[in-house]
């Protein structure tokens, strides 16, 4: 599958286009391509089902600025495997955008007891990393709950040993008809949905549903450089749909935990430093730790000011996407006043505000401020 084409051109949209605009173009587009169209025609299959891919991702908002920041790639997080294949899936988009033009059954009116599959719903879970933690990367368990087949029945809805029958509301048909107004309706049946067969003993733990909600697990590899909010997806982690329709994806928001000692800024760690008058005035090699504990020395330049920014290349955090890059270290100035001082400090200070004002260094506050 082209999943390098980029999305937008694949509807012929632009970037900024909004939700009107992208569903009347991929109306045109999946119209132009439906395989009911494109009988026995793998390269119109192949066009309806990226199609399909671009609108599914660009009409979901938060897919939307995920693919827009990170591209496909970053919807599929750091796990592999693309888009669900298969026409199932993408039926619900489908009907949902066709829905009011074909009566909520564009190419399968009069089908009978076809079975519309549903993929499940997307799930949303959050993780929590420690800044360590996202500065290397790491992989992390998350268990949640989902929807999933009921482990009883193995899905089939039906007690052991029971078999299925007749649906006795549509007779095996799949479908009802009833009469509105002046016209007359068929629908999918309500009672097998569409199946034309129930089970003659449901299942006690799902109710002949098929599906029971339970523990999952899944191991997501969270990528080095995460930023608090990045949101990752596992395919097919979210809930399963209804009659071979799938799983939904799970997606995964990330957020970052604070450091004790490092503040983070996009990729530059900010990291406060207390320097005493003399070696800010005088200047310092200073010793500091980087966040993985390697020492590191920062030459404070003479006369350094309160508040003084220095910068330390490639020892901030891992640059999320490009291998290799790291942001930056600041470190800043944070100069302190001593609160107590032994006599012989008092004295040496004394000596040296004494020099300032020999030298005509001294001005008063009011001085300064007002000349
Ligand atoms: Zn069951």
């Amino acid at each position: 599958m082209a999943k390098k084409e980029d999305y937008y051109s694949v509807l012929g949209v632009d970037r900024n286009a909004g939700q009107d605009e992208l569903k009347r173009a991929y109306r045109k587009m999946a119209m132009k391509y439906h395989p009911d169209r494109n009988p026995g025609n793998p390269e119109a299959e192949e066009k309806f089902k990226t199609v399909n891919e671009a609108f599914e991702v660009l009409s979901d908002p938060q897919k939307r600025q995920i693919y827009d920041n990170y591209g496909a790639e970053g919807l599929n997080g750091a796990a592999s495997g693309g888009f669900h294949g298969g026409f199932g899936g993408f039926e619900d988009i489908f009907s949902s955008v066709f829905g009011d033009m074909f009566g909520g059954s564009f190419g399968g009116a009069g089908a009978g007891s076809r079975r519309r599959p549903q993929r499940g719903n997307d799930l949303k879970e959050e993780i929590s990393v420690t800044l360590e933690e996202a500065y290397d990367g790491i992989e992390k368990e998350v268990s949640y709950n989902r929807v999933d087949t009921c482990e009883t029945c193995h899905g089939t809805g039906a007690q052991e040993g029971s078999g299925r029958k007749t649906c006795p509301t549509c007779k095996g048909s799949g479908v009802v008809q009833f009469s509105q107004g002046f016209f007359s309706m068929r629908q999918s049946c309500p009672d097998c949905g569409g199946q034309g067969s129930i089970v003659e003993k449901p299942c006690r733990d799902c109710h002949g549903t098929g599906r029971q909600r339970s523990k999952a697990k899944f191991t997501v590899k969270i990528p080095a450089g995460v930023r608090e909010g990045v949101v990752l997806r596992v395919p097919n982690g979210g809930d399963i749909g209804t009659n071979d329709g799938g799983y939904g994806d799970l997606y995964i928001q990330t957020h970052v935990k604070k450091h004790k000692i490092f503040q983070r800024d996009g990729d530059d760690l900010l990291l406060e430093i207390p320097l005493t008058f003399p070696q800010a005035a005088l200047g310092a090699a200073v010793k500091i730790q980087n966040i993985k504990k390697e020492e590191i020395k920062v030459i404070i330049p003479e006369g350094s000011q309160h508040g003084k920014i220095i910068s330390v290349e490639g020892e901030g955090m891992p640059v999320l996407g490009k291998a290799g890059k790291k942001g930056d270290m600041r470190v800043i100035i944070n100069l302190e006043v001593p609160k107590k001082l032994t006599s012989r400090q008092k004295k040496l200070i004394e000596e040296l505000g004494q020099a300032f004002e020999e030298e005509g260094q001294k001005k008063t506050i009011f001085e300064k401020i007002f000349g």
